[in-house]
């Protein structure tokens, strides 16, 4: 770019030794073969010059490399933006496509969500992930965050023991940090139905997730309960909460394995091996 805008201010073209002058009087690059210089039009001039800088073939693409090299730059500060202030645990930066194990039976919902992030969001598609506990439901919600903010746009995962910490912490400002929520084009609650209900807690759920419902914007939440549940709801309290859920977010069963339970499983079992080994010891 600076090269470009120097070419623009600078009055004279610097010759390179191999550079020649043409038959019509101009410079010309003597790698590409093409002008460095133009004539102003119908014989005008400027500064007592009758002709301006031009990009040659090489000098367009060094400046279109060092153009693409900033944009890159600019690119990658965004995302790390993005990921600062959207995940509230740094380990969800690991839950991405890339490291997915491929065990999943649900995860190519994940591919089309982000592949089709803008019509979703046009129409508000919210989803409820749930299913067994370890099925990869966090994991999921995580894909699409990482992806989403890889072509930046501003996402937030957190979960309700978090925003319940957080609205008791600020008495003043609890207006105030739950339109911050809802300024995120995608929000993702984490865990949802672990928090135990007390009715302060119940209360605060029901305002974040009915604020989200009223500006419009979609919503994802993982959670263990089953959707029996969800669907007979215990009180009024959480009849509120999972009526406007329903509204909202369409529910996605997790029917894989217990991962969690798969990996303390194999990592047990290397333990047994390494113990029962009697030679290196
Ligand atoms: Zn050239």
């Amino acid at each position: 770019m600076s090269d470009y805008n120097n070419a623009i201010f600078r009055l004279a073209t610097e010759a390179e030794p191999e550079d020649y002058t043409g038959e019509d009087g101009l410079l010309y690059c003597g790698k590409c073969r093409q002008p460095k210089e133009a004539y102003f039009p119908e014989g005008k001039s400027l500064f007592g010059r009758d002709r301006h800088p031009k990009e040659c073939d090489c000098q367009r693409k060094r400046r279109e490399t060092l153009e693409a090299a900033d944009r890159e730059r600019k690119h990658r500060e965004e995302v790390e933006r993005l990921k600062r202030k959207g995940f509230t645990d740094p380990a969800m930066r690991e839950w991405t496509f890339e490291n997915d194990n491929g065990k999943c039976p649900q995860m190519h919902n994940a591919h089309s969500y982000v592949e089709r992030w803008e019509q979703i969001k046009e129409e508000n598609h919210g989803l409820i992930l749930w299913g067994n506990v370890g099925t990869g439901k966090s994991y999921f919600a995580g894909c699409i965050a990482n992806a989403l903010m890889e072509r930046e746009v501003s996402v937030c995962m957190t979960n309700f023991a978090l925003i319940l910490n957080d609205l008791a912490a600020s008495f003043k400002d609890r207006n105030e940090y739950i339109s911050r929520l809802c300024s995120f084009p995608l929000l993702i609650l984490d865990d949802f139905g672990m928090e135990r209900g007390t009715e302060y807690g119940l209360e605060q759920v029901y305002n974040v997730i009915d604020s989200r419902y009223r500006c419009g914007k979609p919503l994802i939440v993982t959670t263990n309960l089953t959707l029996e549940e969800l669907q007979n709801p215990e009180d009024t309290p959480h009849a509120r909460i999972y009526d406007r859920l329903s509204e909202m977010c369409t529910p996605v069963r997790f029917t894989g394995e217990n991962f969690r339970k798969a990996t303390a499983q194999a990592k047990m079992e290397r333990l047994k091996t390494l113990l029962n080994r009697k030679e290196s010891l």
